[in-house]
């Protein structure tokens, strides 16, 4: 599942793989702890290669509860950090920093029972053979007032509304591995949209795929 930043793919992403029981794989979450990691180190996020080294040395895996562990300690709540967020789509936009993650992306996803994976190039470059393919999107108004009500700061949300447009520009425009939606993605417009139909429009499409 793909789409831009805030459109819901972690919560949907997180509920679709309890039901389905798969693992939840939250590939932005990898990025954001080479991010991290990088920033420990003082490295400029605009040093590919140093950056690229970062995010080969160090071991990363998740939890049972799909959280993400730096060399076996819980990245959380430090990879979601407003530097963090800051850097992430400078560091996520070397292709050899890309290349080091995708590969243990793949890792990952053939250890059974598999994974529902969510970020911006799953369908399209990580996992162009999945079985099923979602692009969640909304409106950046929207995905700017959920997450400030998620994050119980109402008063941010136009400094998260910027965040959210500055980071979907560098994305969908980055060289490598963009941003975009896969052909035989089934586009699902969140604006519209509780989680709840969301979760169910995107199992309704498994379900029925495999009774097919
Ligand atoms: O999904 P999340 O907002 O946590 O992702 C953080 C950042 O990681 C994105 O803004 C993007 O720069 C990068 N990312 C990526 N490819 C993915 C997932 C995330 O480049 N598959």
């Amino acid at each position: 599942m793909d789409g831009p930043a805030g459109a819901g793919k972690s919560t949907v992403a997180k509920r679709v793989a309890q039901e389905l029981g798969l693992r939840f794989l939250d590939t932005g979450a990898m990025y954001r702890a080479v991010t991290l990691a990088v920033l420990e180190r003082s490295i400029h996020p605009s040093d590919a290669d140093a950056c690229a080294e970062v995010a080969r040395s160090i071991e990363l895996d998740f939890d049972d509860a799909g959280k993400v562990l730096i060399d076996g300690r819980p990245g959380e709540p430090d990879v979601r950090s407003q530097t963090v967020t800051l850097n992430v789509s400078a560091v996520s936009a070397h292709p050899s920093v890309r290349e080091a993650v995708v590969a243990r992306q793949r890792a990952i996803a053939r250890r059974p029972p598999g994974v529902v994976a969510e970020g911006r190039d799953t369908t399209t470059v990580v996992f162009p053979e999945a079985d099923h393919k979602f692009f969640l999107n909304a409106s950046p108004d929207e995905r700017a007032r959920r997450r400030a009500l998620q994050e119980g700061s109402p008063d941010r949300y136009e400094e998260i509304l910027g965040d959210i447009q500055r980071r979907d520009d560098l994305d969908a425009t980055r060289a490598h591995s963009p941003l975009v939606q896969a052909d035989d993605a089934h586009a699902i417009d969140a604006d519209s949209r509780s989680v709840d139909e969301v979760v169910a429009a995107v199992l309704a499409v498994v379900r029925s795929a495999s009774r097919a």
